[in-house]
């Protein structure tokens, strides 16, 4: 029952190739759960990371990123 409820917990899906590193989630996201990566990817922008845990599945991420493919929002049990 515990690794059901875990299971189904929603959580950003990043692309990082797609990311530019803008910030716009990070500012938007109400619960902090994401930031800027130190690294940075192919196309030499640092990509955002999500924490790990505490978001709501709100997509207000989704809804404030500018590049199409960048990042969406799962529900985990939806991908199985
Ligand atoms: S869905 Fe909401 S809580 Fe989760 S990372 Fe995006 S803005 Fe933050
Ligand atoms: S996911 Fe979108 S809004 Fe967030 S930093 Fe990358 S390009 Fe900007």
């Amino acid at each position: 029952m515990c690794s059901k409820e875990v299971a189904s917990l929603p959580r950003p899906v990043i692309d990082e190739n797609e990311c530019k590193g803008c910030g716009r989630c990070v500012a938007a996201c109400p619960k902090g759960v994401l930031m800027i990566a130190d690294r940075v990817n192919c196309k030499g922008y640092r990509p955002v990371e999500y924490l790990g845990e505490g978001c709501t599945g709100c997509a207000i991420c989704f809804y404030n990123c500018p590049e199409p493919y960048a990042i969406e929002v799962h529900d985990l049990e939806g991908d199985e």
